[in-house]
């Protein structure tokens, strides 16, 4: 069974982030893999609907602290190799930063691969954690080619009848051709929309 562990890099963890684990974890165990959300601080209050959804594994302690080096791929934007199908028979620990998106991204990746682990990309554009957990799994679980997997980049949402905004980010689409999104995430992203969305990621 794989593990996906996405180590929280960020001292608090906000609406947007509550609803992308709350995806992950719920994909995940669907999917029979496990979920981590690791380096979580002890002080930190997880939202109540995060804490109670199936197939979140909490963690205080790091990645390095809890699985070999040698068993964690880490997926980072800036690798020179892709992730194929055979990663999934050689690693077993699936490794994604917990960091909101920023645009233009600020590589907040590097974090983790100062750590050193071995690095795969999805691509050349940035994706939601949510979107690179779900690539990765269909990658690593369900085999399929990564150049295979349906996309569109920087959807528009309609906000209302006169404003739409551009989401920065790469997402898988569904069978009717719709980017996919967490659970509640359109219905925050319209609710914040006064603010401007660079201030959500
Ligand atoms: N802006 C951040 C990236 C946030 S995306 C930065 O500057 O690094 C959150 C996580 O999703 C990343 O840490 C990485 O693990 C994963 N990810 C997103 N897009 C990716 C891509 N194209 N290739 C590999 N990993 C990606």
């Amino acid at each position: 069974m794989p593990a996906f562990v996405v180590e929280h890099l960020d001292p608090e963890l906000g609406p947007w982030s509550t609803l992308e684990y709350a995806c992950i974890a719920r994909e995940s165990h669907a999917h029979g893999a496990r979920f981590l959300l690791s380096s979580v601080p002890a002080k930190l209050q997880m939202p109540a609907e995060l804490a109670a959804t199936q197939g979140l594994e909490v963690e205080q302690r790091s990645v390095e602290n809890i699985f070999a080096k040698d068993k964690v791929c880490l997926l980072d934007p800036s690798a020179q190799v892709e992730l194929s199908p055979e990663d999934g028979d050689h690693f077993e620990v699936f490794l994604f930063g917990g960091i909101l998106g920023d645009d233009p991204p600020r590589d907040r990746t590097s974090e983790l691969r100062k750590k050193g682990y071995v690095g795969r990309r999805l691509g050349p554009k940035q994706m939601t954690t949510d979107t690179a957990v779900r690539v990765t799994r269909m990658v690593v679980q369900e085999k399929v080619p990564l150049e295979q997997i349906p996309y569109v980049d920087y959807p528009e949402l309609h906000i209302n009848a006169h404003e739409r905004t551009e989401m920065p980010f790469r997402y898988v689409i569904d069978a009717r051709g719709q980017p996919i999104m967490p659970d509640g995430m359109v219905d925050l992203i319209k609710k914040d929309a006064d603010k401007g969305v660079g201030d959500l990621f």
